[in-house]
């Protein structure tokens, strides 16, 4: 299949015409696949309601029949068409942080077909804040269906140019709007329970629910403290965002101790004749003696950190290192949503280092 690549500027606004926009209108409209990008990270997009484009988008992810899609929305009036039973709690959150990086977990009316929900009767649904994706539902028409755009068990893409590499040739288009901001998925919040219940962590903490709607639960599977708990978010229960390398957090007391204890895991790979990477924040990164370090940020910057992670994932791969040691970003509430990801991409490799 041809792929067209067609870019659109993130400050496209609502008059203004755009060709590449209504060319992928078209192809949605008509059942084929469309990646975009958002504010969290670019999504693979079909028309929610297309029982066929939904069967596309998983066998061009090649990704498990029962992980279910988030349905993407740009007006408030199509949630009612898709969904039922939503509370109130659920309006004041749309209020404050809608359209942005907030998935809500609704019961799905019989309009929404089985393949879109992995069999489920519950529907994800978010409003993007992210103009060229805005535009794009609204100017189609078409509720957009849409998982991330990478193959299933890489690194989320954060650039045009990681959907090419997992999706060229296999979908219909890919429109380019730059990087994305915020570089990790959205929040998702099941709000069918008598508690709303955090399922993935996001840029949306649960500290900022809270402030509007009260009590908020997180499900305990997140973070992997509890192993034997299955995640209620389908997606949560896979290794994925995972690089080629085999990756391994250190976490440590002191900067000091986590230096010194990934300079000595580094050189014993090395003389295993393994190529090493080492993920590491600015300040630390002069300290580190691997083949390949990279900087993933200011430590105290947790926003330059999750919008530049799986960049840095997928820079390793292209790297072709054999091992990677990352150094913890443990925290706030942000560094909650980072070390979520850092976790299933290193199969939840921790170690910690000895003190110094
Ligand atoms: P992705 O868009 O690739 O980030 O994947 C969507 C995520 O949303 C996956 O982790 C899914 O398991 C989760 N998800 C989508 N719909 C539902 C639902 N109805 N109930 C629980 N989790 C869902
Ligand atoms: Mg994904």
């Amino acid at each position: 299949m041809n792929t067209i690549i067609a870019a659109v500027d993130s400050g496209i606004t609502e008059e203004e015409p755009n060709q590449d926009l209504e060319l992928a209108s078209e192809i949605l409209k008509k059942g084929g696949l469309v990646a975009f990008p958002t504010e969290t990270v670019y999504g693979l997009g079909g028309d929610a309601l297309n029982p066929d484009a939904s069967r596309k988008i998983y066998s061009a992810k090649g990704r498990p029949s029962d992980n279910p899609l988030i349905v993407h929305i740009a007006d408030e009036t199509d949630l009612q068409k898709i969904a039922k039973d939503i509370p109130e709690a659920a309006y004041k959150l749309m209020d404050v942080f809608w359209p942005g990086p907030m998935t809500m977990i609704f019961h799905k009316k019989p309009i929404v077909p089985d393949s879109t929900t992995g069999g489920l009767d519950t529907v994800a649904v978010r409003m993007p804040s992210h103009n060229v994706a805005y535009e794009l539902i609204r100017r189609s028409g078409v509720m957009i269906a849409a998982p991330s755009a990478n193959t299933s068990g890489r690194p989320s893409p954060t650039m045009a140019s990681h959907v090419r590499e997992d999706m060229e040739g296999k979908i219909d288009m890919i429109i380019d709007g730059g990087d994305c901001r915020y570089g990790i998925e959205s929040t998702i919040i099941d709000m069918t329970g008598e508690v709303p219940t955090i399922l993935r962590p996001g840029y949306i903490t649960r500290e900022m629910l809270e402030d509007v709607i009260g009590t908020v639960e997180v499900d305990p599977a997140i973070l992997g403290e509890a192993a034997h708990v299955r995640p209620k978010a389908p997606g949560m229960k896979y290794t994925h965002y995972a690089p080629k390398g085999i990756m391994y957090i250190v976490e440590g007391e002191s900067s000091n101790s986590v230096i010194r204890c990934i300079n000595r895991m580094v050189k014993e790979r090395q003389m295993a004749g393994c190529k090493v990477g080492v993920l590491a924040t600015r300040y630390n990164a002069m300290a580190y003696e691997a083949d390949e370090v990279i900087v993933i940020g200011d430590k105290k910057d947790e926003l330059m950190i999750s919008s530049n992670l799986y960049r840095t994932l997928r820079e390793f791969d292209a790297r072709g290192v054999d091992y990677i040691y990352s150094e913890s970003f443990a925290g706030s509430s942000l560094g909650t949503a980072i070390m979520n990801r850092l976790i299933k991409a290193a199969g939840h490799r921790v170690i910690q280092a000895p003190s110094v």
